[in-house]
């Protein structure tokens, strides 16, 4: 007789029967040890963390996406999508830029210059990132 692990196997089961109750018991553990299992569910878990990333590295969120893909999958996508991006804003327009970049894209202006030259732009770093 073979036993497979399912409910309906469990509901099955007679209690008092010692042989059967470690037949199945034997048949769960085996299904859960299968090597078959765990790569899936690793290379599962690998995929979405590899997307929680790629979805992430844009807004500058590559690690948080890392996580929140391992974590809850296709919700930490979501997570991560919907997040304010973690960019550096433009000091003249408030264009979020790329940490590398150079030049603003939303206005052009010199962002290494425009970081030191411009007053406003010290209150405005210092208003959007402290405060309630
Ligand atoms: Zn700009």
């Amino acid at each position: 007789m073979t036993t497979e692990c399912t409910l309906a196997a469990l509901n099955r089961l007679d209690r008092e029967d010692y042989e059967a109750v470690q037949q199945l018991l034997d048949t769960c553990t085996a299904t859960l040890l299968d090597p078959a299992l765990w790569i899936w569910m690793i290379g599962l878990t690998l995929l979405c963390m590899l997307i929680g990333a790629l979805i992430g590295w844009p807004r500058g969120r590559f690690w948080a996406g890392l996580l929140w893909g391992a974590l809850l999958g296709p919700i930490g996508w979501l997570i991560v999508g919907f997040s304010k991006p973690n960019l550096p804003e433009c000091p003249e327009c408030g264009h979020r830029n790329a940490r590398s970049a150079k030049v603003c894209r939303g206005c052009g202006v010199d962002l290494r210059r425009a970081g030191q030259r411009s007053q406003r732009s010290v209150t405005r770093g210092q208003s959007a990132g402290k405060g309630w």
